[in-house]
């Protein structure tokens, strides 16, 4: 059906080109591309598809990006880089009339904030320039939004409460991990916590809110609220909801590693001048911590991501709990790379798949609950993440 060019040779990158081999009979023309060229010959490699081509961009640079794009022309990129590169990539697609899907909103390098401000500007000129352009499309924010879509298609006439809940309960057998990109992953989870009720935004002091949940096959797990991205655009677009919170869960060793790590000024985005050199802190924390993609290999355990819904349907109060739990184990036979990179990248190229099917293929930007559900909810079954529901239980929230 069509070309696709991943962006971004990571561990969520190495899932999404595993994946998107698995279905060439939709993705016609595979290329991965990213900063150093050696990591995506790597992936090849493992893949073991000699026809999928490999190339160095800088995605930082718009002109770098379009002279690729003109080369490959590709109809979508997949943009598994980091928040930071969203734009220039956007800006490039627009220029050489490329389409355009990511798993994380646009953050700025020197602050760590996160909204869709930036990406949302975008919408008119895709409008114009006849392309589509996916936003979110990861597990949380992706999966997350489209479980909610299909809670609202299915299962309710209004959904009025909202609680997305990511419990990791792996055991990488580390003394202190993240289980993605660790810049981005500590910048997330330091900043203050906000939720969203009656149209406000309530701010908390990190992690200062917490309870116990208790997950599928998992148990209780104690739980963090913490702001999310998906948040935002979920409340715009169901506008019946009257709360919407994040929970993540963490274990108390990774706190005490987290705040130590603070409150030595290693979570510091400001540069700082080392022998004569500018550092950014959490830049040099990230060299020094293992790599989220070497976590793989002795991952025990499993990840439990879900929403619990609480609204009317047919003026009666009902409850939905829709999940997936994911082994990182068996991600780990699969592709190499552990589950959270997994049940990243397994959305991420469906996200392309609906847009090469034509299902998801709209001009503009869209998040991903703006797209019908079931497509890709019925292909999450058949790719690696089934889901499953429950109707009229305790929430605990
Ligand atoms: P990694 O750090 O493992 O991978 C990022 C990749 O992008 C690396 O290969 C890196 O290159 C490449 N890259 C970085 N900067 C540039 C640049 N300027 N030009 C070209 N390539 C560049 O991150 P992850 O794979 O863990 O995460 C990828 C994305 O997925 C992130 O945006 C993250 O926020 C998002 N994510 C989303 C989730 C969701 O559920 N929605 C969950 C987890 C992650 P190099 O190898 O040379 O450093």
């Amino acid at each position: 059906m069509g070309k696709v060019l991943i962006i971004g040779a990571g561990g969520v990158g190495t899932v999404v080109a595993h994946k998107v081999a698995k279905n060439r009979d939709v993705f016609t023309d595979v290329m991965i591309a990213s900063r150093t060229k050696s990591k995506c010959d790597a992936i090849v490699k493992a893949i073991g598809d000699t026809t999928i081509k490999t190339a160095q961009v800088d995605a930082d640079n718009v002109d770098e990006l379009v002279e690729l794009f003109n080369s490959f022309k590709p109809e979508i990129v997949i943009n598994v880089a980091l928040p930071y590169q969203d734009l220039t990539i956007m800006e490039a697609c627009l220029k050489a009339g490329v389409n355009y899907l990511d798993t994380a909103n646009y953050e700025p390098k020197d602050v760590a904030h996160f909204e869709y401000s930036w990406q949302w500007a975008y919408k008119k000129r895709f409008e114009e320039a006849g392309l589509t352009a996916i936003l979110g499309c990861g597990f949380d924010p992706g999966v997350s939004g489209i479980f909610t879509a299909y809670a609202a298609k299915h299962h309710f006439d209004e959904i009025e409460y909202l609680d997305i809940v990511d419990c990791n309960a792996g055991n990488h057998h580390k003394a202190f991990a993240t289980n993605f990109n660790p810049e981005i992953n500590i910048r997330e989870i330091t900043q203050n916590g906000r939720y969203f009720h009656e149209g406000d935004w309530v701010t908390t002091k990190p992690l200062e809110i917490h309870k116990d949940l208790t997950y599928p096959n998992i148990g209780p797990r104690d739980s963090y609220l913490l702001y999310h991205e998906e948040l935002e655009s979920l409340v715009k677009n169901f506008p019946t909801i009257k709360r919407a919170r994040f929970w993540m869960t963490f274990g108390q060793e990774y706190l005490t590693h987290l705040r130590v790590i603070e409150n030595i000024g290693m979570a510091s985005i400001k540069p700082i001048n080392y022998n004569g050199m500018e550092i950014v802190p959490l830049q040099f924390l990230k060299a020094v911590l293992p790599n989220p993609q070497d976590l793989g290999e002795n991952y025990e355990g499993e990840t439990s991501i879900g929403c619990r819904i609480r609204g009317k349907k047919d003026g009666k109060e009902r409850t939905y709990y829709v999940y997936n739990n994911c082994s990182h184990h068996e991600a780990f036979v699969e592709t190499g790379m552990q589950g959270v990179s997994y049940t990243t990248g397994v959305p991420a190229m469906i996200g392309a798949m609906m847009f090469m099917k034509g299902l998801w293929k709209r001009p503009g930007v869209w998040n991903v609950e703006e797209f019908n559900p079931d497509p890709f909810m019925e292909q999450l079954n058949k790719q690696g993440l089934p889901w499953h529901e429950e109707h009229d239980k305790d929430l605990e929230l």
